[in-house]
């Protein structure tokens, strides 16, 4: 019973066009949220972006790193992600965190509260795109247009990948991962390729 009470009032939100987002980027008036997007028109590339996203990578493995420091046998990096407030994303991001999970083995991604980030999910002119608050806090949000738009397991694993670390590179190919968007609504690949799984390993490379 308490499920369709949540499922009527999550409905409404939907209805009203509103994004499910953190508090605290809502209430943030400054600095805006840096973001990496999974189409070139609207985000360029800039290097500040970069830079944010980097910052957003860095702050993820701090907490991942954290936590594994608190148990250091863990053979692996475990980045937790919260999921729940992305329902309608649940199959696709559960793909997106198989689909890295069996890419790379020095970090995995497991479901669970309290994550080290979170998927949203919403409308936004601006497309999904992974963000961070600049202050140890990231999220993944997910267009609802563009998910219809491009295949949305790929959007999914595209922005999971910033979330690993990597950077957009929207001129590559379409077996490419983070070339995103670039390669159009036609591509549906949503596994990265080898350069890519490397990149990721060696970025969370123990020691
Ligand atoms: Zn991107």
């Amino acid at each position: 019973m308490k499920r369709s009470v949540l499922s009527a009032a999550l409905g409404l939100a939907l209805a009203a066009g509103l994004a499910v987002l953190p508090t605290t980027a809502a209430a943030a008036a400054t600095p805006a949220p840096a973001v990496q997007g999974y189409t070139a028109s609207t985000y360029a590339g800039s290097a500040a972006e970069a830079a944010n996203n980097q910052a957003f990578f860095q702050a993820v493995m701090a907490s991942a790193k954290a936590k594994q420091a608190a148990n250091p046998n863990l053979a692996t990096v475990v980045v937790t992600y919260d999921a729940s407030s992305a329902p309608t994303f649940r199959n696709q991001i559960s793909q997106a965190a198989q689909i890295w999970n069996s890419s790379v083995g020095n970090v995995q991604l497991r479901s669970g509260s309290g994550g080290d980030f979170a998927y949203y999910e919403g409308n936004d002119s601006r497309g999904s795109y992974a963000s961070t608050d600049g202050h140890g806090r990231g999220y993944v949000f997910l267009d609802y247009q563009q998910n219809r738009q491009y295949n949305s397991v790929r959007v999914t694993a595209h922005e999971t990948g910033h979330v690993l670390g990597l950077p957009d590179h929207y001129s590559g190919p379409c077996s490419e991962l983070m070339s995103g968007g670039g390669p159009g609504t036609s591509c549906t690949n949503p596994y990265p390729n080898s350069t890519e799984r490397s990149r990721v390993n060696s970025l969370w490379a123990r020691g």
